[in-house]
């Protein structure tokens, strides 16, 4: 399975899902995978709204969706982000913020849902990269 990477198209805003080195699929235009840092993303498998992607915000920007027991790769400048994580109309999230940097530009981030007596919440929090599902290159 070739690696793919969650980008947003510079030129006319479309979040895209493709190898590194692809063209917009929609306008063409080039896409920057050459960015110093990475958030990487993985959805625990679980039985609530399993069929249901969860859509990810990264400081308030929506960059698509992440499927059952999906990995996505997201290339980022240094900088601080918020994550944000929805489930259809649930919007209950931990909403985690980290840094990345030069020491420490590779984070890891696990989501799954955490069953409540009234409501469920979205909790997504920070993991060693060796614990997270290995991805062909
Ligand atoms: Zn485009």
């Amino acid at each position: 399975m070739v690696k793919k990477f969650r980008v947003k198209c510079p030129s006319c805003g479309t979040v895209l899902n493709v190898p590194a080195g692809s063209a917009c699929t929609k306008c063409g235009s080039g896409l920057n995978f050459d960015a110093p840092g990475m958030i990487e993303i993985y959805r625990m498998g679980n039985f609530v709204g399993s069929a249901v992607g969860y859509g990810i915000y990264v400081n308030d920007q929506p960059m698509g969706h992440i499927g059952d027991r999906e990995s996505v790769f997201i290339p980022v400048p240094y900088g601080t982000y918020k994550l944000h994580f929805t489930c259809g109309m649930n919007r209950k999230c931990n909403d985690p913020v980290f840094e990345v940097t030069p020491e420490d530009n590779h984070v890891c981030v696990k989501v799954h849902i955490k069953m409540g007596v009234f409501t469920n919440k979205l909790v997504a929090e920070r993991v060693s990269p060796d614990t997270m599902p290995k991805v062909g290159e």
